[in-house]
């Protein structure tokens, strides 16, 4: 059976516990075990999916397609593991289920409760699609005390009963807040959050206090003493430069030893921290600086883009340069001060986006990249607003629009009803805005001797999408007559997938997200490519 790691959170939220739960992942990896990570979210919506940026960051799509928890993205980014489908699940699912089943008379009869029906159901989703895993590595979202959080706890603490207590492992990871004015570490709210986590049924057997200062040892052992935990599993973090250090900084406080030696195991193989090392020097150098613009509806929120955001700086690490993103709201960008605010940048790019706001200002902002022959990625409604946008200034149509924004416009985008995958016909759309968009991995193929083949060294490519509407194909040879050129096709040939334009240095659109395969360890090539044309624009 494989050993099951609860990472639990306390006192505040926001504290990493998605980067600890990442990190850890990496280094039992590193060391010779197969691992899973996954994230149990305590909210009432199935998915994220239809939730707004503004409120719950990014929205990650896995391979298999689904809309999940951008914690899910930091797993990936960490691990190089792809993330399931079966890999995260919401309350809001979990009572989906359990109401489906309620009435098509499933459970013969008995009243259903949280005790058992939610609990088993969590269970059911904690042992769900393992097989050969050495660890799973479970995260529960929110801090524990939330009254939405407590099927969750409970049912982790069924869990480790059922199963043995030398099978699954409790980490909470709470705060040590420094305090200014008596030059003092504080351990108080940990003493109160651990007393909280044990009053629900669970002694946590590792914490990880989060500290803005290295906690000194007669603080640990007060900690130590309080949480009844023995002092070598009070394992400090203390504020990294880099989130690219958090790995080299969890194994340098034995995280890692602490939890094999937990399970009693042994490292099968040297942990190996160089690529972490390599990259945290490269980003802590100064060096030469891009200035790269992102164009989107959300940009007041630090993680709304947390893929794109991340991409790009993978893309500035194999590029030897520091990547300055500059956010700008689309909504304020008018067309007169198009060109001051986009003088001094040296790449541009729309990111994915819904609705209406603020596109006429994504639209001028392409305009003055295609004219103006600065490095330009457009990314899912980029791609389709760069269509738009040709449509519009070169094709001379002056209605052209998505039909997502305009119902009367002339649509060079448009909802597509029916796609194919794996030779099944998939509709396109009905009333639900949950779960019916063209999701998960899609092939596309390249086009011979075009920019977009010469930047992936490839025939083809696999890549995540998460939209409803296409370019229309039915326009391709306009716009290929005037340059604009459709370089990746759907396999069918029916669906544009990429779009650049021949007269310019770099001006890519993707309908598909290629932030979510981008890696540190491994930078995504579009990303690469678009970093090295904007070094080298300026
Ligand atoms: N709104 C567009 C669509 O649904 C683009 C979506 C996106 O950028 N992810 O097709």
């Amino acid at each position: 059976m494989a050993r099951y790691i609860f990472v639990t959170g306390g006192v505040v939220s926001s504290l990493g516990k998605g980067l600890s739960s990442a990190s850890l992942a990496y280094l039992l990896k590193s060391q010779g075990y197969k691992v899973r990570v996954r994230k149990m979210d305590p909210y009432l919506n199935v998915d994220p999916g239809t939730m707004s940026p503004f409120q719950h960051g990014e929205v990650f799509v896995t391979d298999d397609g689904a809309e999940t928890d951008l914690d899910l993205g930091h797993y990936e980014r960490f691990t190089n593991i792809s993330a399931k489908k079966s890999d995260n699940i919401t309350t809001g699912r979990i009572y989906s289920d359990i109401i489906k089943k309620e009435r098509r008379g499933k459970y013969l009869g008995k009243t259903v409760q949280v005790i058992p029906h939610v609990t088993d159901r969590i269970k059911e989703f904690i042992v769900g699609d393992i097989t050969n895993e050495d660890f799973v590595i479970c995260e529960i979202g929110g801090t524990v005390g939330d009254i939405e959080s407590l099927p969750f706890v409970e049912a982790i603490r069924q869990f480790s009963n059922e199963n043995g207590k030398g099978k699954s492992l409790f980490i909470h990871l709470t705060l040590v807040p420094f305090l200014k004015s008596s030059d003092e570490i504080k351990t108080k709210p940990t003493q109160h959050s651990v007393k909280e986590l044990r009053s629900l049924g669970i002694q946590p057997d590792i914490v990880i206090c989060r500290s803005q200062k290295s906690i000194p040892l007669d603080q640990r052992k007060k900690i130590s003493l309080f949480c009844n935990v023995s002092i070598d599993n009070v394992i400090e973090t203390v504020d990294v430069r880099t989130i690219y250090e958090a790995p080299i900084s969890f194994h340098n406080e034995k995280l890692d030893k602490q939890v094999l030696n937990f399970f009693k195991l042994k490292p099968r193989k040297k942990v190996n921290l160089t690529p972490w090392k390599r990259i945290t020097k490269s980003v802590l150098e100064k060096k030469k600086i891009v200035d790269i613009a992102i164009i989107g509806k959300y940009v007041n929120l630090k993680d709304a883009y947390k893929s794109l955001d991340e991409a790009l700086i993978h893309g500035g690490i194999d590029n030897n340069v520091k990547i300055n993103l500059i956010r700008i709201e689309s909504d304020k960008l008018k067309t007169n001060q198009i060109k001051k605010l986009l003088k001094n940048i040296s790449g541009i790019l729309i990111p994915g986006g819904f609705g209406k706001r603020g596109t006429e200002g994504k639209i001028s902002a392409i305009n003055y990249a295609r004219k103006n022959k600065i490095p330009f990625l457009g990314i899912c409604f980029g791609m389709q607003l760069a269509v738009v946008e040709f449509a519009r200034n070169v094709l001379k149509i002056k209605k052209a629009n998505s039909s997502e924004l305009d119902k009367k416009c002339y649509p060079v985008v448009g909802l597509l009803n029916e796609w194919s995958k794996d030779g099944k016909l998939i509709k396109g759309s009905n009333k639900d805005l949950g779960g019916t968009m063209r999701l998960g991995i899609y092939k596309a193929n390249l086009r011979h001797n075009s920019l977009i083949e010469k930047i992936y060294k490839s025939k083809f490519i696999l890549e995540r999408h998460r939209h409803r509407y296409e370019v229309n194909n039915n326009l391709r040879n306009k716009f290929e007559n005037k340059g604009m050129i459709f370089s990746g096709m759907s396999p069918d040939d029916k669906l544009p997938e990429i779009v650049e334009l021949k007269s310019h240095p770099w001006f890519i659109g993707v309908q598909f997200h290629p932030e979510f395969k981008s890696r540190p360890l491994n930078p995504h090539p579009l990303f690469s490519s678009f970093i090295k044309a904007a070094k080298f624009y300026k």
